[in-house]
């Protein structure tokens, strides 16, 4: 079905993840494997249980 892929699957370098909230890239916390920007984890971070940790 032609060359492209389907736009939201686009392949960002190795390492690049997006936020699973918002789908930002900008600032995407990996750690503890939560996988969400700055932003939506100061959001969630309590509800994560990582209130402790700001
Ligand atoms: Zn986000």
């Amino acid at each position: 079905m032609g060359k492209y892929r389907k736009p939201n699957e686009v392949r960002f370098g190795r390492g690049a993840v997006r936020c699973r909230r918002c789908g930002t890239h900008d600032g995407v916390v990996r750690r503890y494997g939560i996988y969400l920007c700055r932003q939506c984890f100061r959001e969630l971070a309590p509800q994560l249980g990582f209130r402790k940790y700001w």
